[in-house]
């Protein structure tokens, strides 16, 4: 029998004007302490020998120290007044009693190395005091917590604590010269991407503090027409992976995201939390919202001074009607950023491990659009897209893929020329079906593919080669017919 794992909730807690107990005086509790230490007002240890470092805690007046064994009635009369409690002695039986009489009174408690007996388990962290990284894989794997660490660590710079503290002493006087939120926070993110955080970070506390002068006068002279902007950003095939740097950033930074169906919830999920999502995709009545109505949304976001990013699958200028937002919001006077996305020809291919071109067989390769005209029918240009040594790669094409197939072979490519249909590339539940002109309609109905799938036509499909997924999370079911 499986047995579901816990669930942790990580939080914040506040214990600056809280006592805390520690059950033990080892070398256990001595990791425990360094965790405690400088957090609590005061800490008990209750022990029946102590460490050194903790002796020297008590001495410096920053620990009192109970002696002896713990009896359960002591015990009942102060946990009640305890933030939390650490057992960390090496007898079960004690730390067993310490844990039923927490539960019991609903004080916090951690059994070291018994997270069934925890009602919370401690993070692995990063300290750059005011700045905590906590990290936490619910127990799942202590190793994988401390390289999680290791790369936080690096990532950190050793002084970001003193930027924090200088952001925080400018608090107060920033808000009574920019009384709105929006432009505070603006200043802010403008002030930790440039020189003035560089400084700060230098322990240059009057050069950072001017620089922040600057930035608030700038916004003080922009205050009566806030400046909105639109990002459109790519948000690739849907690998949170294969996001851009610029992407990841501006997705942090921006007030508003529009988005549509095509983009991932795992892509989603990294855009900053408090920023308003507006979801502009296919509605409940399975109509999408007219192209006028999101342009329109996007001019009014932008007017009020919101930074929009404009988040879409692949690669915005991709069949993706990036060209036409831009225009419009241009033509409105309405700054525009632009970051590339990967396109869905490019992340299929390289999640179902064909190449686009190939020195034996594609010299070329052309992306088209499969979207049907009203009438139905295609408008392509059979003649140019019918030819050997060629890749041909095509978007929204699943309804019309009959006639594709009948029409490449109607303008001279043979029954038997290859093709490869990628659902969902990059994606967790990526699935590819390769086949030829004559079958693959056919074989791709009854693999039972949705859209959205990439077609790829040319002999470059017989070079599929298995690939591993980028991330190895990520697998690919092997099908092929
Ligand atoms: N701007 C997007 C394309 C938008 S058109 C881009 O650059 O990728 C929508 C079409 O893109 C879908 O019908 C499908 O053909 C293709 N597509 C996008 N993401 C895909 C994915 N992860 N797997 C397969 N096809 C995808």
């Amino acid at each position: 029998m499986t047995t579901k794992p816990p669930s942790y909730l990580p939080i914040v807690l506040r214990t600056d004007q809280r006592d805390a107990l520690l059950v033990g005086g080892g070398q256990v509790a001595v990791q425990k302490m360094r965790l405690l230490r400088g957090r609590c007002r005061m800490i008990h240890i209750w022990a029946e020998t102590l460490h050194p470092e903790l002796a020297a805690l008590v001495e410096q007046g920053q620990a009192v120290f109970r002696q002896g064994r713990v009896e359960e009635e002591a015990l009942q009369a102060i946990l009640p007044h305890m933030a939390l409690v650490f057992a960390a002695t090496d007898d079960d039986t004690v730390n067993e009693m310490v844990a039923h009489q927490a539960h019991a009174l609903r004080v916090p408690v951690c059994v070291v190395d018994a997270p069934a007996l925890s009602s919370f388990i401690t993070p692995a962290l990063v300290d750059r005091s005011p700045v905590q990284v906590a990290i936490t894989t619910g127990g799942a794997s202590p190793v994988l917590a401390r390289r999680v660490r290791q790369m936080v660590e690096a990532m950190l710079p050793a002084r970001m604590g003193d930027a924090a503290r200088f952001m925080q002493k400018q608090r107060g006087w920033l808000k009574d010269r920019l009384p709105g939120m929006k432009q505070r926070q603006r200043v802010w993110e403008t002030f930790v991407d440039g020189p003035a955080y560089e400084a700060a970070l230098a322990g240059e506390e009057d050069r950072a503090r001017s620089q922040l002068e600057q930035l608030v006068e700038a916004a003080e002279g922009e205050a009566d027409h806030p400046q909105g902007e639109v990002w459109l950003v790519g948000a690739g095939p849907g690998n949170p992976d294969w996001l851009t740097l610029a992407a990841l950033r501006l997705m942090q930074n921006a007030d508003s995201v529009l988005y549509d169906n095509l983009v991932a919830p795992d892509v989603l999920d990294r855009v900053r939390r408090d920023a308003e999502r507006v979801y502009v995709g296919k509605k409940r009545s399975h109509h999408t919202l007219p192209q006028s109505d999101i342009e329109a949304e996007m001019l009014r976001r932008a007017r009020r001074g919101e930074r929009v990013l404009r988040l879409k699958g692949g690669d915005p200028f991709v069949f993706g009607r990036g060209g036409e937002e831009m225009e419009t919001l241009l033509a409105a006077n309405v700054p525009v950023r632009v970051v590339p996305g990967i396109t869905a020809a490019n992340g299929c291919a390289a999640a179902a491990g064909i190449p686009l071109t190939h020195r034996d067989c594609a010299q070329s390769c052309v992306v088209v659009t499969g979207h049907a005209r009203a009438d139905g029918t295609l408008n392509l240009h059979w003649p140019s897209l019918a030819r050997k040594g060629q890749t041909v790669v095509i978007y929204m094409g699943l309804s019309s893929m009959a006639e594709l197939c009948q029409q490449m072979q109607a303008h001279g490519l043979p029954e038997s020329w290859p093709v490869a249909v990628v659902y969902r590339g990059s994606c967790a539940d990526q699935r590819c079906v390769t086949g030829t002109l004559g079958t693959i309609a056919e074989d791709v109905r009854r693999a039972g593919l949705q859209s959205p799938v990439l077609i790829i036509v040319g002999e470059v499909v017989h070079h599929r080669g298995e690939v591993m997924q980028a991330v190895p999370d990520y697998s690919t079911s092997k099908e092929s017919a």
